[in-house]
């Protein structure tokens, strides 16, 4: 099955943006196939990073200089322009932090204590990434309360009913991600966010694998927090960003303390400055905000509703021609998928798999992508995961399939 539309985002046109994939991996020229993992970044984004650090370099907030001035003009403007990307209500409500994992480990340092007490309960679902699991395992253990987890029917698919179930009047919070890193299974968030409401209970949206794929806005999604890392959307590793909405942001204590966030600091006691800088202590990844300000100006010039379908196009055709390609198991067979898919060859590890595809210069991931409780559930050790960004091409996949049948050739059972 071949796609008969020119895709919404050219390739042709924008890989020159992305140096990196002009390499050649053991003599062949590189198929880069692990965007959930990290994307290249263009030289848009490289570029804005190094002027802030040849011409603005400074600290921010405190300056009576010019630097000071220009540096935190550039990290406040990155701000505002990741509060239009996500389409939050206010620049108080974006909190800069490392990344996902980093802000997610923020909600629960500041909900912990505030929100959660001795039997409560805190709910996530099977299909999660370790950063949106182990956090709250982690809360539940120093609380003293239950983690309570959403499973999945047997399309891959979060099982809503049993959701309902598990929302009672003890939950305090409800974890779940947008986008499975392993599936690419897009969840109804919206619809979960709902039914969380009702009972009150606030829920936290893990976007690490969505923001770089759809468009993404907080406001419609009615979420109480939203994380994502900027290195999964073209912009360095090392920064990210935590949306709350500003009531729980501006109620919550700040969980994490330092220098910066504060009005007045007695020896014994001290009174915090208001949004975003009392949820920002110590100096920031200023260049690194910045960058993912050309980020967001490289995704939105290529326009996010093209970005989208340009990744279903190619997830839609991979899943085809894997199905043909015969003896592969795809895991999950989601309504609305997007980032990534995994799946195994009959009778091949996908350790192994992975190595030859490296050889021949097709980079993939092969392993359990930090979501080993869903493994368990398709009783895998490990998977081989493709996923695309903006760059990827048609080409790619015949690349892939290339690889895929020297894979087979060499290891595979015989068909
Ligand atoms: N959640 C999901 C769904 C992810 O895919 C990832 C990264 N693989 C993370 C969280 C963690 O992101 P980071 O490592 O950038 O903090």
């Amino acid at each position: 099955m071949k796609n008969q539309l020119p895709f919404p985002v050219d390739p042709r046109k924008i890989r020159g943006d992305f140096p990196i994939l002009s390499r050649r991996i053991s003599g062949h020229p590189l198929v880069y196939l692990d965007n959930a993992a990290t994307t290249h970044k263009p030289t848009a984004v490289l570029d804005r990073i190094r002027d802030f650090y040849l011409r603005q370099n400074s600290n921010i907030h405190r300056g009576i200089h010019a630097l000071g001035d220009e540096a935190t003009g550039c990290y406040e403007a990155a701000r505002k322009r990741v509060q239009q990307f996500i389409n939050a209500a206010s620049d108080r409500e974006v909190i800069f932090t490392a990344g996902a994992t980093d802000a997610i480990n923020r909600v629960a340092e500041m909900t912990g204590s505030a929100w959660v007490q001795r039997g409560d309960r805190v709910l996530v679902t099977r299909m999660e990434h370790h950063s949106n699991l182990l956090p709250w395992q982690d809360l539940c253990r120093r609380r003293q309360a239950e983690l309570r987890v959403i499973p999945l029917d047997d399309r891959g698919e979060l099982d809503l009913e049993e959701m309902d179930r598990l929302l009672d009047s003890r939950t305090r919070l409800l974890a779940v991600t947008q986008v499975s890193n392993v599936t690419g299974t897009v969840n109804p968030v919206r619809e979960i966010v709902r039914r969380a409401h009702r009972r009150r209970i606030p829920v936290l949206v893990d976007g690490a694998q969505a923001v770089g794929h759809l468009p993404v806005d907080v406001q419609e999604l009615d979420c109480d927090f939203y994380v994502f890392s900027g290195h999964k959307m073209y912009a360095p590793m090392g920064i990210g960003v935590l949306y709350g909405k500003e009531q729980w942001l501006w109620d919550l204590p700040p969980g994490r303390t330092g220098g910066g966030i504060v009005e007045r600091v007695t020896l014994r006691e001290a009174t915090f400055a208001g949004l975003p800088q009392k949820l920002e202590p110590g100096t920031p990844n200023v260049g690194g905000a910045t960058a993912l300000a050309a980020a967001v100006d490289y995704l939105q010039n290529l326009g996010m509703p093209a970005v989208a379908e340009h990744d279903h196009r190619l997830l839609t055709e991979a899943r085809a021609r894997l199905k043909a390609f015969g003896g592969v198991k795809i895991y999950g067979r989601p309504v609305r998928c997007c980032a990534a898919l995994s799946f195994n060859l009959d009778g091949v590890h996908h350790q192994d798999a992975g190595i030859i595809l490296d050889r021949l210069g097709i980079a993939v991931r092969s392993g359990f992508h930090c979501a080993q409780p869903l493994m368990d559930h398709y009783r895998v050790e490990g998977t081989l995961r493709i996923s695309f960004g903006v760059y990827n091409r048609l080409a790619d996949l015949d690349r892939l399939e290339e690889g895929l049948y020297k894979v087979r050739r060499m290891l595979g059972e015989n068909r």
